[in-house]
Order: C-alpha cells, then sequence, then structure tokens
C-alpha cells in the first residue's frame, strides 16, 4: 500500500485522475477578473471559476454582507423558523423571475436543486393520483450534476459508467445544438421536436417531466440552441400535460444574456434550479423554484403529501444574504448585458480561422471547436490548449477540444482583448 501524507497530497480532488493530473495552481488572492498565485502570477479567471463568480473575486459588498450577517446569526435549523435573509431573497428571486414561479425551496448546490425538481415533478403526480407519471425526458448531451438522479439523467458517458446499474432509466432526445450560420438547424430542431412529440403522444403516457437546460448545454461542451426551439418544447409539454423543468444552474443571472434563460426564450418552466451565479461566486447555496399547481399539490392535511426532502444547511443565511447583495448589485448594473455585445463583436476575429469551427455565442459565453479528427472529451487538444494559455496567464478549462470564455461580468475590455490574442496566439502553436 502506498501511503502519501503531506501538504499537497491530502486532498482528493473532483473529475481528476491524481496520477496523472498537473500540479494544481495555488491560488492565494482573487480581485475581479484576476487570481493570483502563492509566488505572485497573475492569471486571468476566463472561466469564472467554474461558472459562479459573477461579480468578480474579491467582491467588497458581498464580502461586508456576509461578514455582517455572521455576527448577527450564523445559521440557525430552516423548519420551522424564519430568517430576513431567506425571507428577502424568497421575495426577490420570485420578483425577477417569471410571474408563475413563486415557491423557493432552498438546497445547497446545482445537483440537489435538481434533485428536488424531479422529486417534486414526481411526487406532484402522485399526489394528483396520476402515480404512472414516472418517466422522465431529458436530452442527449445534458449534465445535471453528480447525485445519483442528477446522473440519471445526464448523458451516459465515462463519467457514470462506473454506476449504470445504479442510475434509472430515462429517455434522451436529440439536443437541437447549433451555431453562427449553421445551414441545418431547422432540420435539427425538426427531429428533436418530432422524437419529442412521438414519446409524448404514446396514449396515456408516462412521462412526469421534461428536464433540459434551456438556451446553453454547459458540462455538454457549450452546446447552444435557439430560443425558438425553447418555444416549441414548451408547446409540446403543455399540450401532453407534462411537467417542464429548466436546469438554469447555469444559465441563471445574466449568463445568457438576459436573467435568465426562460426570460430570453419567452418561455416559462414549471419548475426551475438555480445556483452558481446565485451568490455570486461566494458561498454553495441553491434555489428549486416552482408554481403554484406543482406547490398545491402538497398542501394538504394528508402528512403523506408533504415534500419529504432537507439539508442541515438549508437556506443558510450567510449564503442568503450574500445572494441578496448580489442580485442587488446584478439589478444596479446589469453588467451582462454590455459583455454580451463584446462576445459577439471578439467573435467574429476567429471566422476565418481555418483550426476553428461552429463558433458560438449565447450572452457571456463565447464557445468554439478546435477541428480535429477525434473530437470529444478526452482529445488531447484540451489540456494542450490550457496549458498554452496558462503560459499567457489565462485560466481555462477546455472541454475536449471545445474552447469557451465566460468570464466574470466585471472583465474589463482590456482583460478580454488578453483573452482572445491569447486564443489566437495558443492557436497558432496548436
Ligand atoms: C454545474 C451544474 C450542475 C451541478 O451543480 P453543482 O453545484 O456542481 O452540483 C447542474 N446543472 C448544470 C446545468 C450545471 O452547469
Amino acid at each position: 500500500m502506498r501511503i502519501t501524507k503531506n501538504r499537497a497530497s491530502n486532498i482528493w480532488y473532483p473529475f481528476t485522475q491524481m496520477k496523472t493530473a498537473p500540479e494544481p495552481l495555488r491560488i492565494k488572492s482573487g480581485k475581479g477578473a484576476v487570481l493570483e498565485t502563492e509566488d505572485g502570477k497573475k492569471i486571468l479567471d476566463c472561466i469564472s471559476s467554474w461558472w459562479v463568480t459573477i461579480h468578480g473575486h474579491g467582491n467588497a459588498r458581498i464580502s461586508e454582507a456576509i461578514y455582517k450577517q455572521a455576527l448577527q446569526l450564523e445559521h440557525v435549523i430552516f423548519p420551522g423558523c424564519i430568517h430576513d435573509p431567506a425571507e428577502k431573497l424568497a421575495n426577490k428571486l420570485v420578483e425577477i423571475l417569471p410571474d408563475s414561479l413563486c415557491k423557493v425551496f432552498f438546497v445547497d448546490n446545482g445537483a440537489t436543486a435538481v434533485e428536488v425538481a424531479l422529486k417534486q415533478a414526481f411526487q406532484y403526480w402522485q399526489n394528483v393520483g396520476k402515480g404512472h407519471r414516472k418517466r422522465f425526458l431529458c436530452f442527449e448531451n445534458s449534465y445535471h450534476g453528480d447525485t445519483l438522479g442528477a446522473m440519471s439523467l445526464g448523458s451516459r458517458s465515462i463519467f457514470n459508467k462506473p454506476f449504470e446499474s445504479l442510475l434509472f432509466d430515462a429517455t434522451f432526445a436529440p439536443f437541437p445544438a447549433t451555431f453562427i450560420d449553421d445551414p441545418h438547424v431547422d432540420k435539427k430542431e425538426r427531429d428533436s421536436l418530432n422524437f419529442i412529440e412521438k414519446e409524448l403522444s404514446k396514449p396515456d403516457h408516462s412521462y412526469a417531466g421534461i428536464l433540459v437546460e434551456p438556451l446553453v448545454q454547459g458540462a455538454g461542451g457549450m452546446k447552444m440552441c435557439r430560443p425558438q426551439f425553447l418555444k416549441e418544447l414548451q408547446k409540446l409539454a403543455h399540450a401532453y400535460d407534462a411537467l417542464l423543468i429548466y436546469d438554469e444552474v447555469m444559465t441563471g443571472f445574466g449568463r445568457t444574456g438576459e436573467w435568465f434563460a426562460c426570460k430570453g426564450s419567452g418561455t416559462c418552466p414549471d419548475i426551475i434550479c438555480l445556483s452558481k451565479g446565485l451568490t455570486g461566486g461566494f458561498l454553495p447555496l441553491a434555489v428549486t423554484v416552482s408554481n403554484q399547481k406543482i406547490y398545491d399539490s402538497f398542501y394538504s392535511d394528508d402528512p403523506s403529501k408533504l415534500l419529504f426532502h432537507s439539508h442541515s444547511y438549508t437556506a443558510n443565511p450567510l449564503g442568503c444574504i450574500a445572494a441578496c447583495e448580489s442580485i442587488a448589485m446584478l439589478e444596479e448594473k446589469e453588467e451582462f448585458r454590455g459583455l454580451q455585445e463584446k462576445m459577439e463583436q471578439q467573435v467574429k476575429r476567429f471566422k476565418a480561422t481555418p483550426k476553428v469551427q461552429d463558433l458560438r455565442v449565447c450572452g457571456t459565453i463565447l464557445a468554439m471547436d478546435i477541428k480535429t479528427k477525434a473530437p470529444g472529451y478526452f482529445s488531447k487538444i484540451g489540456p494542450r490548449l490550457r496549458a498554452l494559455l496558462l503560459e499567457q496567464g489565462l485560466l481555462t478549462r477546455p472541454i475536449g477540444n471545445v474552447v469557451y470564455f465566460m468570464p466574470p461580468y466585471c472583465v474589463a475590455d482590456e482583460q478580454l482583448e488578453l483573452m482572445f490574442t491569447g486564443l489566437e496566439n495558443a492557436l497558432e502553436h496548436l
């Protein structure tokens, strides 16, 4: 047995093959879009630290709000107690979400927000006496988190292969991923919708709901769909009485150029999952927000109809106050709108680059595929590109041969310029 005990190796990293992983960067501090390593190197955070940091690192207003709240009340059991931060946050979320989304359930992270949505949808049908509605429809290439339920509805791959026999069965529809000047987008959307309608139109179908990452599939490679696809999807969900569930864990809070992808696409789900940008990237907090219809099905004198779910840190006041402050800042400036325009400008400079294809922008996210004979998550291009960009002080995390940029909204024009000249340089050396 090999026992390694030292400063660096008592940690088991997520999504990391410890044997072959490069040395982690030792980060000491962060300010705005810039991280600083222990040895004084400055690195631009081009991916908002895995898509969570929206106002930048070390934000003073959020930090102070957390500090003040911690001195007053750091935490309290939530069933049976209420506190201002939770109440304030729930009211604010209901105000900024589409009108019908009105019941806020607190959890800790994106995966559990999805778990709660699935449990709500599943139990909803039992509560209304249609317990045969047990199945979920989701999308190829999707990602919803790493707990078992969320994994069950994520596309099957090497990431969940060891757990395959633990996962429940679901139906995977094709996702009509598109890009700038895509000649086949109409057909892809039709094929997907036809597939879904065929499933839902089976007599007395067994679908409880449809789960989708609206507008952008994140971990699946920043694959983007058009808003009109979501409009058609919503029509099908309504026509065949299946619940529509939006996983906006990544797309929420301005990422797609609007406050939420549902608003940007003019659609509205029955249940929405939010996390990542919720606290501005400061603390782990998530919510599952549902409409009155779902809530009412649980509202009963019958204890068996209550929602059986909770976590120790449910509605943690520090997380709630961070979220309130982050949302207040977002409301003041809506910086994501300006960033969207800049991203649309930047993408043009890669149009004539022979090494890339499928250029795409959605709000503050710019992505492209690097041409290769062997695409996919384990493409060697990913680590190579990451290293070439890091040499230039740029922190990225390509998904196989897909490279994307989604910086904090506070990113300065000069920093954007550094990012994209850095990418041009890296592409030359590939
Ligand atoms: C990141 C992500 C999740 C999982 O969130 P965690 O907080 O990492 O559990 C779920 N869905 C989407 C779309 C995500 O991007």
